[in-house]
């Protein structure tokens, strides 16, 4: 293979050659790579939506299914500029080796729509997820493919969701998960990913004899997962002392105060200005004096270009694919510690599958319920990659990738289709 040609062109092509890595350390069959190697279905559909100023706009839509030989496609929607096909299908192959690290009974799957929902009324948004939601319900089902938020969407794009396919499927709680409590949401799912980020670490922290209160936190990111991160490390005596969202970010070298930002934050709107902190740069932050760096925004933050200038000892990945394969190889090289996205962030999937259950039980679990299972659930993957590693010499990401892979191939050889 010649350097051009080993450099991925996309990033799609990254997911597959990290594939490629997988089946030659776990020697799989040329069969599985090959199906592995490409989604087995994407949709792309026209969503027209007429605007609050009566002008139509069409935007893009994607429902990408990876892989469903574990069971029914399982992944989230993404409303965001840089949602397309590329994005999309790689989010999708992440969902296939996140639920099969989880242990949970779903494939992968992802959606997206290119669109900015910062500059869209409620009203806009409403009927984008009604349309998309209806162009792409032919696909979508209980037991086919059960949609959930991502970036840009939250419960109530669920609610609306459900509405829609509900308006011609009949009651159906569990065609999405990530909905209101209200609607047969599960106590829990909200904070599931920040929270199971919060556990990783601080599982981490313990069987490396780190103490919390010495322990330093940067985190890109104040969304769902970055709040909710945030709010449990603090509560758990953490020194998170940088946060950030689009519009930059916050610094106090002794920590920040995270439920007083809360309250800031509900005033304000916007984490600029809180007392006792000091602004900071995304760029910045990523390349902060810190413990633990924990991307929880975009993908593809961290690169061949910036990774060099990365200090913390330990990157956790919140956030999907926020590290590209040329980033983590100068981490790798640097001896940089990384947990990956698929062990990280599988806290919200498994919390989906949770709500899941409840929805086809017509059964509610209490907080305590879901929080036990969660821990359980999180835990034992964390460490059956942690040993897989240690044993192998092989970094937490490829760990996490030979397990998961390899449990998606014995699916696969079990239902002997081809
Ligand atoms: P969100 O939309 O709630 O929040 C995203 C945050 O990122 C916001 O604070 C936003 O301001 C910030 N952001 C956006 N663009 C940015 C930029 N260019 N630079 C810096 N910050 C920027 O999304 P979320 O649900 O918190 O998801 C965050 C990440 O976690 C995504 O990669 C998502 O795929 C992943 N994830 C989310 C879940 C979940 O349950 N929500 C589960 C697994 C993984």
């Amino acid at each position: 293979m010649t350097a051009v040609e080993s450099q991925p062109r996309s990033t799609y092509d990254g997911v597959r050659m990290q594939l490629e890595a997988v089946a030659a350390r776990l020697h799989l069959e040329d069969d599985i790579l090959r199906l592995l190697a490409q989604p087995y279905r994407e949709l792309r559909v026209e969503v027209p939506v007429r605007m609050d100023d009566g002008r139509l706009e069409v935007y893009t839509g994607y429902r990408v299914q990876h892989n469903g030989a574990r069971g029914p496609y399982k992944g989230g929607v993404r409303f965001h500029p840089s949602a397309d096909i590329d994005e999309v299908r790689t989010l999708a192959a992440l969902m296939t080796w996140k639920c099969a690290l989880m242990d949970l009974p779903f494939g992968g799957a992802k959606g997206g729509i290119q669109c900015d929902p910062q500059l869209m009324s409620e009203g806009e948004l409403n009927r984008l997820t009604r349309r998309y939601t209806q162009n792409i319900s032919h696909l979508i089902g209980v037991t086919r493919d059960i949609p959930g938020p991502d970036m840009g969407t939250n419960a109530n794009t669920m609610a609306w969701m459900m509405d829609a396919y509900g308006q011609t499927h009949g009651y159906s709680p569990g065609i999405v998960t990530g909905k209101p409590l209200d609607l047969g949401g599960s106590y829990g799912r909200e904070e599931a990913t920040g929270h199971g980020v919060a556990l990783v670490i601080e599982e981490w922290c313990r069987e490396n004899g780190r103490e919390p209160s010495e322990t330093t936190i940067a985190i890109q990111g104040y969304g769902n997962v970055g709040f909710w991160l945030a709010d449990q490390l603090w509560k758990h005596n953490f020194r998170v002392v940088a946060l950030s969202d689009i519009s930059g970010g916050i610094y106090n070298r002794a920590g920040l105060d995270v439920v007083a930002l809360e309250g800031y934050m509900r005033e304000t709107h916007g984490l600029r200005g809180f007392p006792g902190s000091v602004p900071l740069s995304n760029e910045a932050l990523l390349a902060l004096d810190c413990d633990i760096l924990v991307p929880a925004a975009l993908g593809d933050v961290i690169d061949e270009h910036n990774a060099g200038s990365v200090r913390a000892p330990l990157v956790v990945e919140a956030a999907n694919h926020p590290v590209t394969p040329a980033g983590d190889a100068v981490l790798t090289d640097r001896g940089i510690t990384l947990i990956p996205d698929i062990l990280a962030n599988g806290g919200g999937v498994t919390v989906s599958y949770f709500e899941w259950t409840q929805n086809v039980q017509q059964y509610r679990w209490d907080l305590e319920t879901v929080q036990r299972e969660l821990a359980k659930t999180l835990l034992r993957a964390y460490a059956a990659v942690r040993d897989l590693a240690l044993q192998d010499g092989t970094s937490m990401r490829e760990a996490a990738l030979d397990i998961a892979v390899g449990r998606v191939a014995r699916a696969i050889r079990l239902r002997d289709f081809v």
